[in-house]
């Protein structure tokens, strides 16, 4: 099926002239200019003249660090500004559809919801793996986006590769793979196959394995045309100055960031050793991210004991039977959960 991105864009977006920021009117260098374009404060607070909006200098790094040109980048406001463009630059309220794989991230609902766009849920299969013929059967003639999440939370485990690639190739709208965890799992990365995928969208972010939650910086990777429809709907300024000057200077410790997640990868795999081991613990599914789903006697149980011996995890008993989400912590963390665990009486 061949893909055509302007019959699936909402018209109105399409037909939409971005707002002209002072800094597109002028872009070149602000050194030795007298610079009264922005009504900006003249007087220099460290902070006083308005970000890149383009931000070049770090799509620039963040392309070459990825291996993609830098106007397949996207940057938003945490990943959760993707979603939101994607849904609001495709979906027209109350009209078009998505598709969901549940149990998986909460965001692409909440999205979706804002717009007024229905979800079609189609459950992952017993081992969290996508239904295919599931998913290519609740595909509607409006159905926008499927979202795939992998490593997916809160299960943790990489979806397979052949179901997206299939789905995708029959399928009009766009495919979002959302790797939030991706890196730990960087060889399950859909990000290779971006030129041969033209409805791919990958998104990755800064929030886990980078150590930069509180930054809020998502990246989205796609075609120069997509990418093109989403900056044109974003905030002018969405990332401040702060943000990125604060990943800039991250991206100068990517070998601290390899060594802290080869280090979560073996806590990971020391924690669902041990945990087992635990008879109260039913089932450790596998994972390949920074965090495990555990099946646990008494589910919603086992989360108030953790918590009143101060360790707080997710509940998520109500998407996956007496389960919790548990985070790879410290060495000394993850510890202290399997003693507490170890005490538990269901
Ligand atoms: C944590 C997480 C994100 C990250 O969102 P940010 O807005 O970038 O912090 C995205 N998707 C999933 C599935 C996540 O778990």
């Amino acid at each position: 099926m061949s893909f055509d991105l302007a019959s699936i864009v909402r018209p109105n977006i399409l037909a939409l002239k971005p707002y002209s920021t002072a800094r597109d009117e002028f872009s070149g260098s602000d050194a030795p200019r007298i610079m009264l374009d922005a009504n900006e404060n003249p007087y220099d607070t460290g902070y006083n003249r308005y970000p890149d909006p383009h931000q070049r200098d770090l799509k620039a790094r963040i392309a070459i660090l990825k291996g993609v040109l830098p106007d397949q980048v996207f940057l938003g406001n945490g990943s959760d500004e993707g979603i939101d463009l994607l849904v609001r630059a495709l979906c027209r309220p109350g009209q078009d559809s998505i598709v969901i794989q549940p149990p998986t991230y909460g965001m692409y609902e909440v999205a979706a919801g804002i717009q007024d766009v229905a979800v079609q849920r189609v459950p992952l299969t017993a081992d969290f793996q996508t239904d295919t013929q599931a998913v290519l059967a609740a595909i509607q003639p409006n159905t926008k986006l499927i979202f795939f999440c992998s490593p997916n939370n809160p299960t943790g485990n990489r979806l397979d590769r052949e179901p997206i690639v299939q789905i995708a190739s029959r399928f009009p709208g766009i495919v979002v793979v959302d790797e939030a965890y991706g890196d730990f799992d960087p060889a399950g990365s859909f990000l290779p196959g971006l030129d041969q995928i033209p409805n791919l969208v990958v998104m990755q972010t800064f929030s886990k394995a980078w150590g930069m939650a509180g930054v809020r910086l998502g990246m989205l990777f796609a075609s120069k045309e997509i990418i093109q429809i989403l900056s044109k709907i974003k905030a002018p300024y969405n990332l401040s100055s702060l943000a990125q000057q604060a990943a800039l200077n991250g991206l100068d410790y990517s070998h601290v960031v390899k060594g802290l997640i080869d280090l979560t990868r073996q806590e990971r795999a020391r924690l669902s050793q041990e945990l087992v081991t635990i008879p109260a613990v039913r089932k450790v599914w596998p994972s390949d991210a920074n965090f495990l789903l555990i099946e646990v006697a008494g589910g919603r149980k086992a989360y108030d004991y953790l918590l009143a011996n101060g360790i707080v995890t997710r509940d998520r008993s109500s998407v996956v039977k007496d389960s919790i989400r548990i985070t790879v912590g410290t060495a000394d963390e993850n510890t202290r959960v399997l003693e507490v665990l170890r005490q538990y009486q269901p």
